[in-house]
């Protein structure tokens, strides 16, 4: 017997109509590329998806196309989310700050039909427009005032057009066109760290019940009283889906463009009176360097998800303690729309001390509803939530990848499973603690060390700006942890007093055999640090233990 109530596919196009219907004047502020504050409502947003919507169709844009752009976060690229997806386009959003040669890669793959841009990647766009094969129209997200002359970059890129030239004539009421749920809506590329990229395709389905369960009180807590400002990008799985779940639930939105530094990110946080943030360790590691230089404080922020790479326990205390800003720690990935835990306390943790609460807090937290995770030995068996034995980490639920775009690397499932790359515990509450990524656990003598765990010790010294522990090759031991460190600027530090710091805090054999002081950690596309890169450039270190 089928229920009987209306069955109305669930479709990224109702997002931006119950926003613009249900919290009209409800604003979302922009730090405009072209420079200035941009201000307008979901009700400016919506009218404006709907002239694009209008415009694409002029232009030839059909079902399943796929649209590429290259852009921050801000208001014209939000606009490009709804009116490209809802007219069941596949929005693909390209990370800029790939190589070149990765991006036209990328493109290509993608058979991406039109490339919208901001104006900060015109020379980049430059470079890669003969190397496109699909692409043959490209738009420039600015106004005419902004535009270069043709006559100059024409010959570079063909068939340049201006956003809001494109738009402007355009009328801004559209019936957005309903189609089955699980119609392609986006497309994002993990960064490729292992072989070539591979495209996760996000379902208009699969991204509306992530938008819905990333809202919920223990997700992410997203209300129509937040001011939400995602530093993490929209290029980077839809600025963690916020993109999504902020006009669902009518959350005032701030987009910060171009300027990610600790002084504008903080400006704007205190100016637009932002209540809730994202972003990862790195660009927060900016914000608090920059705060304590200058004494300064949040006046309304309350929480800020921090997730992409393990958030140091240091780091959660400095926002908890010193800020009292709450720290959702999160962990997902591109594969998973990304969102799989977050943490939060249980009623019956409440009672406990802080220590303990903490000892809690600093892991990455509980499944959402919708994933289901597991962790299991080599041999696939299943391992227990003891929070002791670490496994690799399984999850599926109806937003993780089922396959790669074009069936790229065959078929990822085990037995209905998605293997995240990840080493994890689970505790007996169901809190997941990733150990390492299964490629950056150090093998020493058959047993496992954590990368994470020392970089986490190490950080908290004061002296430590930056950590980040590889495997070194062994003759005894096959790998050691070479220890390798960023020191704060004006500050002293040996290799002994580092080292003595880690004693009573690890068993003696996951001691870090060595300390390389560095100028900088080398980071990837997304924030993170580089390890393979480190890896590279420590290539044969002499271990003094060797
Ligand atoms: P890529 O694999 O291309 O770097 P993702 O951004 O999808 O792209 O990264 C997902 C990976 O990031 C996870 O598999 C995990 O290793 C790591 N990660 C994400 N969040 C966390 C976290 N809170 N703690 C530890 N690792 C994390």
């Amino acid at each position: 017997m089928l229920g009987l109530m209306q069955s109305q596919p669930l479709l990224i196009s109702n997002i931006i109509e119950h926003a613009a219907r249900h919290h009209p004047d409800t604003e979302i502020v922009s730090r405009a590329i072209e420079g200035g504050i941009h201000r307008y409502t979901y009700l400016d947003a919506g009218k404006r998806a709907r002239k694009l919507a209008n415009a694409l169709g002029k232009s030839g844009v059909a079902l399943g196309d796929r649209i590429a752009t290259l852009a921050w976060n801000g208001y014209r690229h939000f606009e490009l989310y709804y009116g490209i997806s809802g007219i069941g386009a596949v929005m693909h959003t390209v990370n800029p700050r790939l190589f070149p040669e990765q991006i036209a890669w990328i493109a290509n793959h993608a058979e991406d039909k039109v490339l919208f841009f901001d104006l900060t990647f015109l020379p980049l766009v430059e470079a890669i427009a003969p190397l496109l094969t699909t692409c043959k129209t490209f738009v420039l997200m600015t106004d005419r005032a902004h535009m270069p002359e043709l006559s100059k970059a024409e010959t570079k890129v063909p068939n340049l057009q201006c956003y809001e030239e494109m738009i402007a004539p355009e009328p801004d009421a559209f019936v957005w066109p309903e189609f089955d749920e699980n119609t392609a809506s986006s497309l994002c590329y993990t960064s490729g760290t292992t072989g070539n990229p591979k495209g996760a395709l996000y379902s208009h389905r699969s991204t509306v019940i992530h938008a819905l369960a990333s809202a919920l009180p223990d997700t992410l807590n997203c209300s129509a009283r937040d001011c939400i400002l995602p530093v993490v990008p929209m290029f980077h799985v839809n600025s963690w889906g916020l993109a999504y779940s902020c006009p669902l639930v009518g959350a005032k939105m701030v987009f910060p463009g171009a300027q990610l530094d600790g002084k504008s990110v903080h400006d704007l946080f205190e100016a637009e009176k932002v209540t809730m943030s994202a972003g990862v360790p790195t660009v927060w590691l900016g914000l608090l360097t920059h705060m304590k230089q200058h004494n300064l404080r949040f006046s309304t922020l309350k929480s800020t998800v921090i997730g992409g790479s393990s958030c140091p326990p240091a780091m959660i205390k400095s926002f908890q303690d010193e800020y009292g800003v709450k720290v959702l720690h999160a962990w997902g990935m591109t594969e998973m729309s990304p969102l799989g835990t977050v943490c939060n306390l249980k009623t019956k943790h409440l009672g406990l001390s802080k220590e303990e609460q903490f000892a809690i807090e600093v892991t990455q937290g509980r499944a959402v509803f919708g994933v289901d995770m597991k962790i299991v030995d080599d041999t696939g068996k299943e391992l227990p939530w003891d929070g002791k034995a670490f496994g690799n980490l399984m999850v599926k639920g109806p937003w993780v990848v089922r396959e790669y775009f074009k069936g790229e690397g065959g078929d990822p499932l085990i037995e209905g499973w998605f293997p995240t790359g990840d080493v994890a515990t689970i505790s007996a509450d169901g809190y997941m603690q990733i150990t390492d990524r299964s490629k950056d656990v150090i093998k020493s003598g058959g047993e496992w060390i954590s990368s994470i765990d020392l970089e986490n010790i190490a950080v908290a010294h004061p002296a430590v700006q930056q950590a980040a522990v590889i495997g070194v090759l062994h003759p005894k031991w096959d790998e050691r942890p070479l220890l390798i460190v960023v020191k704060r600027p004006g500050m002293d530090l040996t290799r002994e007093e580092l080292l003595k710091f880690f004693e009573g805090k690890i068993a003696k054999w996951w001691l870090p055999d060595d300390v390389a002081f560095t100028d900088a950690i080398p980071l990837g596309a997304t924030g993170k640090m580089l390890k393979t890169k480190l890896r590279e450039q420590f290539k044969g270190y002499k271990l003094p233990t060797a």
